[in-house]
C-alpha cells in the first residue's frame, strides 16, 4: 500500500463490492481485509485468458514466476498447436517459432483471413512472415473437439501434472493434430464475477461483459420508474461491453471519459475544460459519451519485427472519405520498450525491472 495524499494505492485483490464500499485482501496480509468507501467506482478488472495462459499473478514476483513456468513448458514441448489467428495467436506462434526454430508449431484459424478485424494487408504481411518461420498454418478450420490423453501410463498422481498430457485436436474439416502443448487464443473471458454478485442484471448473460451506457455508466434493470443505470458506477476497458476493439489505447481513453464524467458530477460543471460552466441546482449534469477509436495495431511477428496499422485518415481531396490506413513494418526490441510503460504509466523506477 502506498499513500500519495490524497490518493491511496492498494496492492491487493478486491473480493466484494457493495453500493458503498469495496473489500480488498491486501497482498502479504491475506488474513486482513480492508474496506474502502466510495462515492464513485470505476470497475476496470479486464479479461483473463483460458488455461494454460490464464494467470492470477497480482504481484511482480508471482507474475515473473508464472512467466518462467510458461517458458519452461514451451521449452519442454516439441509439438505446439496454437488455436486462433487473432493478435494473440499470431504473436505466440511467431515468438515461439523465432526462439525455438526446431519445434513444430501449428496455427489453426477458423477464417481465411488472419486478424480479421484489421486491413487485409495485415493478413498478407503476417502470413508471409509465418510461412518464412516455417509455421504450419491451417486456415478455414474450426476446432470441433479436443481429446486429452496421458503421455505414458503414468500413475494417477503424476497424470495430474499437465505436462504429461497430450492433446488430439480435430477440426470440422476432418483434420487431426496431435500435440503436447495446446494454446487456446480464441478469446478472453471478462472478469465480471464481482459485478455479477453485486448487480446481476448489469452483466450480459451471453458475453459476461458489463453493460454500459455510452457514458460508461453501468446499466441495470430495476423497478419501473427507476433509472436504468448507476449514476456513480462506471465500467471501462475490456470488461465493458462497447463496440471498441479490446486494446490498451481504447481502455485508456475510456478511463479519461469516466474520469471526466466523475469530475463533472463532483464539481458540478458541464465540462472540466470550462471550470466556469457551473450547472444550476436541479439541472442535469451533461455526461461525455465514449466513442470507440479506430482499430490500430502493433503486432509482434517474431524476429524483432512488428507490423503496424495506423488509424485511417481523411482523404484531403474528399474530406468525407477515409483513405485506407497505412500498414508498415518496423524493427522492435525484444522488451517492446516496456521500460517506458513503467515510467509513464506506473510512475515506477525501472532500475529494478529485471530483479
Ligand atoms: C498478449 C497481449 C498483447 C496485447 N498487445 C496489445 C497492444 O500491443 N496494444 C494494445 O493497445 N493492446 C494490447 N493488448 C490488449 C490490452 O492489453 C488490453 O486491451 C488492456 O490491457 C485492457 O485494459 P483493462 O484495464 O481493461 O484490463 P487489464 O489491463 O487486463 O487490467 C485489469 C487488471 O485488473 C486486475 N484484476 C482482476 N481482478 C482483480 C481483482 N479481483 N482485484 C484486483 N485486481 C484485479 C488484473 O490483474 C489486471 O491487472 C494485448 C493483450 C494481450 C493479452
Amino acid at each position: 500500500m502506498s499513500n500519495a495524499e490524497p490518493h491511496l494505492v492498494v496492492c491487493g485483490q478486491v473480493s466484494a463490492i457493495t453500493d458503498e464500499c469495496v473489500t480488498v485482501q491486501q497482498h502479504g496480509d491475506e488474513q486482513q481485509a480492508m474496506k474502502i468507501d466510495y462515492s464513485h467506482l470505476v470497475y476496470a478488472l479486464g479479461n483473463h485468458l483460458p488455461d494454460p495462459l490464464r494467470h492470477d499473478g497480482y504481484s511482480k514476483l508471482k507474475g515473473m514466476e508464472w512467466m518462467k513456468r510458461c517458458s519452461e513448458r514451451i521449452e519442454k514441448s516439441e509439438n505446439i498447436v496454437v488455436i486462433g489467428g487473432g493478435a494473440l495467436g499470431v504473436q505466440f506462434a511467431t515468438d515461439i517459432a523465432t526462439r525455438f526454430a526446431h519445434k513444430r508449431v501449428t496455427l489453426v484459424h477458423s477464417r481465411k483471413q488472419l486478424m480479421p478485424r484489421f486491413d487485409q494487408r495485415v493478413h498478407d504481411m503476417a502470413y508471409e512472415r509465418i510461412k518464412k518461420l516455417g509455421i504450419n498454418v491451417v486456415l478455414g478450420h474450426r476446432v470441433a473437439s479436443v481429446q486429452q490423453s496421458h503421455r505414458d501410463e503414468a500413475p494417477t498422481t503424476q497424470a495430474e501434472n499437465k505436462e504429461d498430457v497430450r492433446y488430439l485436436v480435430r477440426t470440422n474439416q476432418g483434420l487431426e493434430l496431435d500435440c503436447d502443448l495446446l494454446l487456446l487464443c480464441t478469446g478472453t473471458r471478462p472478469n465480471s464475477a464481482l459485478m455479477a454478485n453485486f448487480s446481476p442484471s448489469s452483466v450480459d448473460p451471453q458475453t459476461r461483459q458489463i453493460q454500459v451506457l455510452q457514458t460508461l455508466q453501468v446499466m441495470r434493470s430495476v423497478g419501473h420508474g427507476e433509472p436504468n443505470h448507476f449514476a456513480n458506477i462506471f465500467a471501462i476497458g475490456d470488461v465493458a461491453e462497447t463496440a471498441a476493439l479490446h486494446a490498451g489505447y481504447q481502455a485508456y481513453y475510456m478511463g479519461e471519459v469516466a474520469a471526466e464524467n466523475i469530475l463533472r458530477q463532483i464539481i458540478g460543471v458541464r465540462s472540466t475544460a470550462e471550470p466556469d460552466s457551473k450547472v444550476k441546482e436541479g439541472e442535469t449534469i451533461p455526461m461525455q459519451d465514449f466513442a470507440p477509436l479506430s482499430p490500430m495495431l502493433k503486432l509482434t511477428v517474431g524476429g524483432g519485427e512488428v507490423i503496424k496499422q495506423d488509424a485511417p485518415v481523411a482523404d484531403p481531396t474528399h474530406p468525407d472519405k477515409m483513405v485506407r490506413p497505412i500498414i508498415f513494418t518496423v524493427p522492435d526490441t525484444e522488451s517492446m520498450d516496456v521500460e517506458s510503460v513503467w515510467v509513464s504509466l506506473a510512475r515506477a523506477d525501472p532500475s529494478n525491472m529485471h530483479a
